[in-house]
């Protein structure tokens, strides 16, 4: 764990270049990319697969694509979105595995919590990148070096993962480097480097540069990044239109100076359920029962589209058609239905209680909602990560048997216990 006293000096220095918007040319961002995720987890989960050609994505042969696989699968050619049936006949004698999402987002939830010990503003970039402001951190280390060291040693330590690492005045140099040396690299370009480093490797190296804007490049005599930070920019957009700019700006390593938080990142997805009593309702404890049933459904939802949600809308419509709506935000991001259960149940408390008008609706919605990974938040306590991964063990039993048997097979007491009062959507 860092210093508290360093981090201290950490928030100070975000808060001061927050307030500045941008970040100043002396800008360094770091970007951690995972080596071969997926496969890496599973690896570490199953010993006896450890060096053996790992794919994920489903049986060899099935329908589908490789979701990714690890470095010795790819020595037999098999890479990330390769049809499974291709990957069967290159790598016949490989690890087939189905793709065990809820795990992948388990560890990248406390991929990203640890991030944020590292840096005050971290952006999670998928489910096993993120971007880190690394600007006044790295000094701290004794140097960019230094500090990307500590940034993998700590995932190694704390995940028994490798990761990559690359360190640069600007996004786009950081993702580039991380990519120089995987896995386990880590590689630093200084501002002045950057031509001398990047410029030699070929344009299809730059994010997002794929197999058609290569060929369409190669074809105006572009193979290189120097090339292509050397090209006029009117010529280049007189040819390939408005991108053309930004894709030079790119191979001169002028892309993206600040790092955006989960803070600044708001998201207006919800999910939701409510029910319409066929009597109106004047007893508490149905009325909190149902609750926590409709809380049990959203929050199924949610973990079937791997959502975690931070704040809850209660919904009521009382007899005389009034409709109330309160609503309040959560300590932790969540898909937890007893969690959300505790907040909703508070607010029902304070909207109505017993001997009032009686109850014809009630709902709840969840919402902020994100997908750990992609960059929209992340759960920021690891011992509360450590509580969650419990949970999610019950909650990963209780879908499954659900799916198999159907969803009145299980439920929480209070809620099935509700369930026969009316009409649920
Ligand atoms: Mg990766």
């Amino acid at each position: 764990m860092i210093n508290p006293i360093v981090s201290q000096k950490m928030r100070a220095e975000a808060g001061r270049r927050k307030k500045t918007g941008k970040l100043k040319e002396s800008s360094l961002i770091l970007h951690v990319d995972m080596d071969a995720f997926f496969a890496a987890i599973e690896e570490k989960d199953n010993p006896s697969i450890k060096g053996k050609p790992v794919i994920i994505g489903g049986p060899k042969g099935s329908r589908g694509v490789v979701t990714t696989c690890n470095y010795p699968a790819r020595k037999y050619g098999v890479h990330s979105g390769m049809s499974l049936s291709l990957a069967g006949r290159l790598c016949p004698d490989g690890i087939y595995l189905k793709t065990f999402s809820g795990k992948y987002t388990w560890v990248s939830l406390r991929l990203m919590a640890l991030m944020r010990r590292y840096s005050p503003q971290v952006e999670p970039y998928s489910i096993d990148e993120a971007f880190l402001d690394a600007t006044g951190c790295a000094q701290l280390w004794g140097g960019a070096e230094e500090y990307g060291r500590a940034v993998k040693n700590a995932i190694k330590n704390t995940l028994n993962l490798t990761a990559s690492v690359g360190i640069g005045p600007s996004r786009i140099v950081a993702k580039m480097a991380s990519d120089l040396n995987k896995p386990d690299g880590l590689a630093v370009i200084e501002a002045h480097d950057v031509r001398n480093v990047l410029g030699p490797l070929p344009v299809e190296k730059i994010p997002g540069v794929g197999e058609s804007t290569r060929k369409t490049l190669a074809g105006m005599g572009i193979r290189t990044v120097a090339q292509l930070a050397d090209y006029p920019v009117k010529l280049m957009k007189a040819k390939i239109g408005v991108n053309g700019e930004a894709l030079i700006k790119m191979a001169q390593g002028k892309g993206g100076d600040k790092i955006t938080g989960l803070e600044e990142r708001p998201d207006d997805k919800s999910m939701g359920h409510e029910h319409t009593f066929m009597t109106n309702v004047e007893r508490c404890d149905i009325l909190h029962g149902k609750l926590l049933h409709l809380c049990d459904k959203a929050t199924r939802r949610m973990r079937r589209e791997n959502y975690l949600g931070k704040v809850v809308t209660l919904k009521l419509r009382t007899s005389n058609f009034k409709t109330y709506s309160h609503q309040r935000a959560l300590v932790h991001q969540t898909d937890d239905a007893q969690e959300i259960y505790k907040v909703a149940s508070v607010l029902l408390s304070d909207l109505w209680k017993e001997g009032e008008m009686p109850v014809r609706l009630i709902g709840i919605s969840v919402s902020r909602l994100f997908r750990p990974g992609e960059g929209n938040g992340v759960q920021e306590d690891l011992f509360y990560a450590e509580t969650v991964c419990k949970r999610l063990k019950m909650y990963k039993a209780l879908d499954s048997l659900r799916d198999t048997y159907g969803e009145d097979i299980l439920g929480f007491a209070g809620g099935v216990r509700s369930r026969r009062h009316g009409i649920s959507v």
